[in-house]
């Protein structure tokens, strides 16, 4: 059904100047986003990709609105010449 699933997929990123702790993100997404007990700010953790609603969702919700998303790069370097 859902053939296209790693097509949806985005990279997670937070303004670490912008992020004002809270820890919302962790809440909703705790293999994703680590809110540092001494800094209290937000970062990404693992590999920081969700699926594009779900990242909708998380800008969203983020009260600083430290939260965005980008396209994912293609992951092979090299890829005119693959062998
Ligand atoms: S939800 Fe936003 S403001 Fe709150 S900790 Fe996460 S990135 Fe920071």
């Amino acid at each position: 059904m859902s053939e296209s699933n790693e097509a949806d997929l985005v990279q997670m990123v937070v303004d670490e100047d912008t992020c004002i702790g809270g820890g919302v993100c962790e809440m909703l997404e705790a293999e994703t986003f680590l809110l540092d007990d001494d800094t209290v700010i937000a970062t990404v953790i693992g590999t920081g990709r969700l699926p594009l609603a779900r990242a909708e969702i998380l800008v969203d919700r983020c009260p600083g609105r430290a939260i965005s998303f980008t396209d994912i790069e293609p992951a092979g370097e090299g890829v005119g010449e693959s062998k």
